[in-house]
This record gives structure tokens, C-alpha cells and sequence, in this order.
């Protein structure tokens, strides 16, 4: 049985302050659930990273949102963080392969598993994120693309405990848009399918996907309800206690 999941990206959001406040407002209300029957991830951008996980907290992980391709723990390579450094920070998960981080940074398939490999050797778990552009979905071409990234961005090394997957739709994401639930069911049994066929249908069966774009309070528990979706990657409404509360209690 594969524990849900509910990670909230904050992208680049947070001075110290307020990242240190609303750590502190989601941990309480996150740590206050005993025998919660869901799993929480928060990932702050790196310059807040310290800081969160120093807030304190029992059951909520915290993770980067992505880590340096290069496999060197440190170097000249400037701008960059290794996932060395990330776990140093006492971060234990990051994100990887972010639409964000494919488009403004060009990061390819072969970048996003080298970043991934990166993250599981160092000891994170690691959410790889894949999803269409609406020009790909309009030409029919979703599933093609979703199941290659799958193939592509996925290190031989993952498994159900070190990997978590991110479907996210890129015309869903802050959009306010979101595929239709059969779209979703759809997309989420091919990517499990295409995992099986590279993993084995062992670690397909217990690897988590998520769904990302646009999740609301108002949709958590429908889009959270359809098959082989494993829990929410959320943007936007994560950088609120309340509603990234009111996503998660839909789960209780
Ligand atoms: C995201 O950035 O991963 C995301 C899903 O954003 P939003 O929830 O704002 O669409």
C-alpha cells in the first residue's frame, strides 16, 4: 500500500522571515496529526533551506527543489549546489527536473537523471518531475513525451524508497487548469507501466506519483482520489499554511 504523499514547492519564495513562519505554522499544524496517514515534504528555495530545517519539526521532511548535475561533492562550479551540501544542510529529500528548471535552464532528460543519481547516491530521496507542454498535449503527443522523460530522467539506481514521481502537466502549473480525472488516470497508469518496464513491476508497484498542477483545496480530494495518484506536488498553494493544510486534511 503506497502512503500518500504532500509536497509543497515554494519555487523561489521566502525571505528568512516569513520561510521561518510558515515553517513554523505548516510543522505545527503537520506534527499536531499523530498517526497521520500521509506523508509531508516541504521544499524552500536553497536560501532559506538552513533555516527551515532548523525549525523544529518530527514529521514533516524538508528538501531542496533541485541539486547540481555534477557528481563532484564540491568544485568550480560556481552558483551551484551539490547534493552533498544539501544533505549537509540536514535537507533529506529534493526535487529534481522541475518544468521550471527544463524551460529557463534547458535541463534535459540526460541532466535531470545525472542530477537524480546525484541525489540518491548522497543519501536524498528524490522527486523527479516529467509532464507535457500544452503544444505536446494538443498534438496528442502526452503520453509519448511523459513516458519517455519517465525512461530518460529515471537513474537505474531508483527505487520505491529513493524515488518519487511528479506528474505535472506544464499548462497546469499556476494556471489554475487541470486535466480532466481520466486524463489524469490515464497519464499516471503509463507512467507506472513505463517504470515497470524499466524497474521491474516490483518497484512499479511501490513507487509514488504524484500529480502537480494547480491542486487547490477545492480539488485536492477528487484529483487525489483517482487511480495510481500517490499524492500532490503544490505550488502556489503551498506558500499558505491554511491551504496547504486544507489540501492535506482531505487525506484524514
Ligand atoms: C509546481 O510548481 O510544482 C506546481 C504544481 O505549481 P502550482 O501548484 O502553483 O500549479
Amino acid at each position: 500500500m503506497r502512503k500518500k504523499l504532500i509536497a509543497g514547492n515554494w519555487k523561489m519564495n521566502g525571505l528568512k522571515a516569513d520561510a521561518v513562519a510558515l515553517a513554523k505554522a505548516v510543522f505545527e499544524k503537520m506534527d499536531s496529526v499523530s498517526n497521520r496517514p500521509f506523508d509531508v515534504l516541504v521544499c524552500p528555495p536553497m536560501n532559506v533551506l538552513g533555516y527551515v530545517v532548523d525549525v523544529p519539526h518530527s514529521s514533516v521532511f524538508v528538501g531542496a527543489q533541485n541539486v547540481a548535475e555534477t557528481v563532484k561533492p564540491n568544485g568550480a562550479f560556481t552558483g551551484d549546489v551539490s547534493a552533498t551540501m544539501v544533505k549537509d544542510l540536514g535537507a533529506t529529500w529534493t526535487l529534481v527536473g522541475h518544468s521550471e528548471r527544463r524551460t529557463y535552464h534547458h535541463e534535459t532528460d540526460a541532466v535531470v537523471r545525472q542530477k537524480a543519481e546525484n541525489a540518491i547516491n548522497n543519501g536524498l530521496t528524490v522527486v523527479i518531475c516529467i509532464g507535457e507542454t500544452l503544444e505536446e498535449r494538443e498534438a496528442g503527443k502526452a503520453l509519448e513525451v511523459v513516458t519517455r522523460q519517465v525512461r530518460e530522467s529515471t537513474p537505474a539506481i531508483a527505487n520505491a524508497t529513493n524515488c518519487v514521481l511528479a506528474y505535472e502537466p506544464v499548462w497546469a502549473i499556476g494556471t489554475g487548469k487541470v486535466p480532466t480525472t481520466a486524463d489524469v488516470a490515464e497519464m499516471h497508469a503509463a507512467i507506472r507501466a513505463e517504470v515497470a518496464k524499466n524497474l521491474g513491476a516490483e518497484v512499479a508497484d511501490g513507487m509514488r506519483i504524484l500529480y502537480g498542477g494547480s491542486v487547490k483545496p477545492e480539488n485536492a480530494k477528487e484529483l487525489l482520489s483517482v487511480d495510481n495518484v500517490d499524492g500532490a506536488l503544490i505550488g502556489g498553494a503551498s506558500l499558505k499554511a491554511d491551504s496547504f493544510w486544507a489540501i492535506a486534511e482531505t487525506q484524514l
